[in-house]
Formats: C-alpha cells, sequence, structure tokens
C-alpha cells in the first residue's frame, strides 16, 4: 500500500492501519523532507513556546520515501512515479496531500514562480514558521488574512514583541466562525494585547525593500513592515489525481467509504471532497483515516461527514467554536447570549428541539467542555442554558463513566473515550502511560524519551495537559 502525503491524515492512516493489522506493507511518500509534525501546533512554534523538534509525530512503522514529491499516477497498471525517478507499484494508494495556501492576486505577493515573493510567506509548514520567524527579526509584520490562523499568527508575533498589523477585508475576524459580535469582541482582545486590526479594507500592492517592505492597502493607506504573512484560505492538492483522470470538485471527490473514482485509489484528509464539502480540519481528516482504516481491513463501515469544532491557540485569547450560529432566531431555533465585551468574554448557544447546533465561545474557558461534549454527543442540552454558558451549571457529565464511547476527550491529537478506556485495560494507570498507550504504540521507552509524546485531556469540568520529556517520563 502507498499512501502519497506524510502529513497530519497520511500519518493517522499509516498508525490506524498499523494498529489492525501490523503485516500490512505501507509505504509513505512525503514530499516535506522531515518527518511527519502535528500541523496543528505550528503556532506554538510561530509564539516561541514550543519547540520544532516537540511537534515530531511518532513513528508510524511505515517505509517512508521524503523529501520526494509523487508525479505521476498510474491507475491502470497500479504504478506511482516519484519525482527521483523511482517507481512504486501499489495494490491500494491513498492520496493524503492535504491542501496548499492561496495567495491573493495582489501585485507583489507572488514571485515569477507562483510562490511567495521576497519578504512575503505563508504559514503552512514548519519551513514556513522559520522564515516568518527571520522576516519578523526586522521588528514589524504584516498578517494578511483575519481568520484562525491569521489570528493565531498575529497573537503569536505580538507575544513575542514583534509590532504587528493584521488586515482583514471583511468587516469582522473569523467571519466563517463568528458572529460580528464576538469578532468584534475578539478584536478588542487582540488590541488589548498589542495587535493592530484593521478591518474591512484589503491589500492592493506589496512592495519589498532590503530593510523595511511596504503593504498598501485598498483605502491608501501603507503599512510599514519587515514582511507579509499571507494567511488567506487554502485549496487542496489535487494535480495529482486529476492528471491521472479521477474525479476532481474542488477536491478529489470520494463516497462515503473513501474510494475516488479509480479501483484501488482513496482519498482522505484536506485534499478530499465527501458529499461536496472539503474539510479544512484535523478532526475530519482523523475520523476519515480511522474509518479508511476499518474499509482497508475489511469492515463494513462508512464515513457520513464531520462535526468540527474551531478552538483557537493563542495565549490570552480563549476561543471555540462549533456549528451553526444563525444571526437571529428564528421559529425553530433558540438562542441563548451572554455578552461582557469589555471584560473579553461572550457566548452565544443555537439550539433546535432541546439539541445544540451551534456554539461561540469567546472568554468562557469552563464552558469549553460541556458545551464541546454537547455539541459531540447530540444529547439533550441542560434547562439551565446560562449555566451551561458560563460553565457553573451542571456538568453535562458529572463522571467520564456516563461520557459516550466516542466522546473525543483529546483534540490535538483525537483520542476518545473508548481509546483510553482500552489503554487503561492494557495496563495504562497514569497520565503519561495512557498518552502513550492510546496511540498504541508499543516501544515505551522510545516513546517517553519523545518530547511529542503529548496528551491533552480535557475532562468535563477542567483540562489536564502533560508533556512527556525526555528522561523525565
Ligand atoms: C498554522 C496552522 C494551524 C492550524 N490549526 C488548526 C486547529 O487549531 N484545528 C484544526 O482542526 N486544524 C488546524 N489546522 C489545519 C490542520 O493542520 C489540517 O486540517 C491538517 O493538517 C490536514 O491534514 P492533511 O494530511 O490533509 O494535510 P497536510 O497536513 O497538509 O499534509 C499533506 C502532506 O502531503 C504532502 N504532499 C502534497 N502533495 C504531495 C505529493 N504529490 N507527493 C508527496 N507529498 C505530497 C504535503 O507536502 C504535506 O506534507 C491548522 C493548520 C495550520 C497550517
Amino acid at each position: 500500500m502507498v499512501i502519497v502525503g506524510n502529513g497530519m491524515a497520511g500519518h493517522r492512516l499509516a498508525q490506524e492501519l498499523r494498529a489492525r493489522r501490523p503485516e500490512v506493507r505501507v509505504t509513505l511518500v512525503g514530499e516535506e523532507p522531515r518527518p511527519a509534525y502535528n500541523r496543528v501546533l505550528l503556532s506554538t512554534v510561530l509564539a516561541g513556546t514550543v519547540s520544532a523538534d516537540a511537534l515530531e509525530l511518532a513513528d508510524c512503522g511505515a517505509r517512508m520515501r521524503l523529501g520526494v514529491r509523487a508525479l505521476e499516477l498510474d491507475t491502470e497498471r497500479r504504478r506511482v512515479t516519484l519525482s527521483d525517478g523511482s517507481v512504486l507499484g501499489y495494490e491500494t494508494l491513498v492520496l493524503a496531500t492535504g491542501a496548499r495556501p492561496v495567495l491573493p492576486r495582489v501585485p507583489g505577493l507572488a514571485a515569477d514562480d507562483g510562490g511567495p515573493a521576497p519578504g512575503v510567506s505563508t504559514f503552512r509548514t514548519l519551513a514556513d514558521c522559520t522564515l516568518i520567524s527571520r522576516l519578523a527579526l526586522g521588528g514589524s509584520m504584516a498578517v494578511l488574512g483575519g481568520g484562525l490562523l491569521g489570528v493565531e499568527a498575529a497573537r503569536g508575533l505580538a507575544g513575542l514583541g514583534v509590532d504587528v498589523t493584521l488586515v482583514h477585508p471583511v468587516g469582522h475576524l473569523m467571519e466563517n466562525q463568528l458572529d460580528p459580535e464576538a469578532g468584534e469582541v475578539l478584536a478588542r482582545m487582540l488590541r488589548d494585547l498589542g495587535v493592530r486590526v484593521l478591518l474591512g479594507v484589503g491589500a492592493s500592492r506589496w512592495q519589498p525593500s532590503p530593510d523595511e517592505g511596504e503593504l498598501v492597502l485598498s483605502d491608501g493607506r501603507a503599512v510599514r513592515c519587515g514582511g507579509v504573512v499571507v494567511t488567506a484560505g487554502v485549496a487542496p492538492v489535487t494535480e495529482l489525481a486529476r492528471s491521472a483522470g479521477l474525479a476532481v470538485g474542488r477536491g478529489v471527490v470520494v463516497d462515503d467509504r473513501l474510494r475516488t473514482s479509480a479501483p484501488g485509489v482513496y482519498a482522505i484528509g484536506e485534499c478530499a471532497e465527501h458529499r461536496g464539502v472539503c474539510h479544512g480540519l484535523v478532526g475530519p481528516c482523523w475520523e476519515q483515516a480511522a474509518v479508511l482504516a476499518d474499509v482497508l481491513v475489511g469492515k463494513d463501515t462508512e464515513y457520513t461527514g464531520s462535526r468540527p469544532v474551531v478552538r483557537l491557540k493563542a495565549r490570552d485569547v480563549d476561543l471555540a467554536a462549533m456549528g451553526r450560529v444563525p444571526a437571529e432566531p428564528d421559529g425553530d431555533t433558540e438562542l441563548v447570549r451572554v455578552s461582557d465585551v469589555t471584560r473579553g468574554r461572550y457566548g452565544v448557544l443555537a439550539l433546535r428541539a432541546e439539541r445544540l447546533v451551534g456554539a461561540i465561545l469567546l472568554g468562557l474557558p469552563d464552558a469549553t467542555g460541556p458545551v464541546t461534549q454537547l455539541h459531540d454527543s447530540g444529547s439533550p442540552a441542560p434547562a439551565d442554558r446560562f449555566g451551561l454558558l458560563l460553565g457553573t451549571g451542571a456538568a453535562v457529565s458529572e463522571t467520564p463513566d456516563k461520557l459516550p464511547e466516542r466522546a473525543l476527550v483529546c483534540r490535538c491529537n483525537g483520542v476518545t473515550k473508548a481509546r483510553l478506556v482500552e489503554a487503561w485495560h492494557a495496563g495504562a494507570r497514569d497520565p503519561e502511560a495512557l498518552s502513550v498507550l492510546h496511540l498504541g504504540h508499543h516501544r515505551l521507552r522510545q516513546l517517553f524519551g519523545h518530547r511529542a509524546a503529548a496528551v491533552h485531556l480535557a475532562g468535563a469540568r477542567g483540562r489536564l495537559t502533560v508533556h512527556g520529556r525526555p528522561g523525565r517520563p
């Protein structure tokens, strides 16, 4: 079996398969030259709170072909040609090529080869983090795009003392997840943390110079800065599939068993389009990896979609958003809202037929666990809605015992309650052992010495974060 793409989805699939059928021979082809790493935590590297090495994911047991790109796929002869000229035969091939950042058509942002021009960086890889940190040495940066990544990048750089201007063409930040009021609270929080936030204005030109460049805005103003981080969205990577004649829409089209239009070829992660949806978050990647591993070992199972939760990873800004929150209550939807803008707290729950259909929680960390569990489980909401929003009411599950088996306990690593229970039965008795065993690793000693052996256990009432350190299991 060949997996193309050694990112979060491809690596997870190899792990899932190894746990089910260690005898399957898997080759992972990855364009990035380094072992797979937790991309979700890149913002913490940029913010200087976590080292790049700490993001490395544990060995998944696959044969690795790193630093090479899969160039050509022959689905008739079941062969894939790599950029170093080698050819791999396969019985099953999985595309997990992810997505790449989009550079807006602003003069000066793109170089002749279509990549970022001097002084410009995207924010997708560890190599990008290195470039951004170098540009930021000039002391000032602009961030173009106020979605999740833009906000995390701006906050991270500001925390390092960099003079940051966040430029967002829409009227409020993170408009895909937040309503205008939440967007306003977030902008205020960022301003208090030293980020200059410019809303409703785009960029019209980037003019680099050896010391300080100039980002000219659509209203004529100019931001002088050492560089620009572009966080203006991503597009699924589909060239390999497209040139092989597979059905491609926005992403590589897959059915409920994650099969593409070619026999023996599957697709998961951000490159895949399932029921018209291309996801941009890691939760769906992991769910797809688990389902595909089951499918490949012959289980009769299907992927029917995901209900992702967005959590911001920016110091001093606690934000979670899930589902859909309509602007106004309608006949069917009840909205419960608390707003304390000056103290940076805002929350809204959207409920339909007593069930949670959406929520935004800003500055309300105690509510995040219970509300997320309600969202995941689809259980009826408690009568005390304010208690739920403020995190002061009866927790949804008083004991972990009552949590459903498939409840996600750790979102950073996609760990369910069922896996922790399984690890417990396998002998794990403390958080460190659970953090290793839940992934089904066997070489405990090696892994305990691995800084990436981190697990975030989000309980019903709080959070416990455990990081395994070298020599300190
Ligand atoms: C800064 C940042 C913060 C994020 N924060 C969050 C968050 O808080 N929550 C969340 O849910 N998600 C977050 N995400 C998104 C999350 O990282 C992605 O959803 C996830 O990484 C997608 O996994 P993937 O395997 O599909 O793609 P990727 O992780 O991008 O992996 C794809 C890999 O395939 C390789 N590749 C592509 N084409 C080829 C080829 N032809 N041959 C060989 N290799 C190839 C690429 O180089 C890449 O290494 C964040 C992303 C970034 C960049």
